[in-house]
């Protein structure tokens, strides 16, 4: 799916679902940043208590994958919703912080480090 769809799809997809139910008036930046970090911490409860070891082994059973899946998607599509909100074009904004994370990471200088 990640191949076929693309993020002006989803974006559309989530503006239609917030427009159908007349909740435009309740995804403002304010709230869709403080849900984007809420739903964030519903991922992190997923490993709270576990080793390194347990949270990799952790994605490898489907059916807790497929729970912290449901977990990622609520963060996703509030990110989209906060970018239909806030005006932000997702994948330029993407491709401008990598190509700044570039300078600031350059590969030779990571490879350096444990
Ligand atoms: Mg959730």
């Amino acid at each position: 799916m990640d191949k076929q769809t693309t993020v002006g799809e989803l974006r559309a997809a989530v503006q239609q679902f917030v427009a159908a139910r007349d909740w435009q008036q309740h995804h403002t930046p304010k709230n869709l940043a403080m849900s984007i970090a809420i739903e964030a911490a519903e991922i992190m409860e997923h490993f709270q208590w576990l080793t390194l070891e347990q949270s990799a082994d952790l994605v490898k059973d489907a059916e807790k994958r497929a729970e912290v899946a449901d977990e990622l998607a609520d963060v996703l599509i509030y990110c989209l919703s906060f970018a239909n909100s806030a005006n932000i074009d997702v994948s330029r904004a993407i491709q401008t912080k990598l190509i700044r994370n570039e300078t600031r990471f350059p590969v030779a200088e990571a490879q350096k480090r444990p």
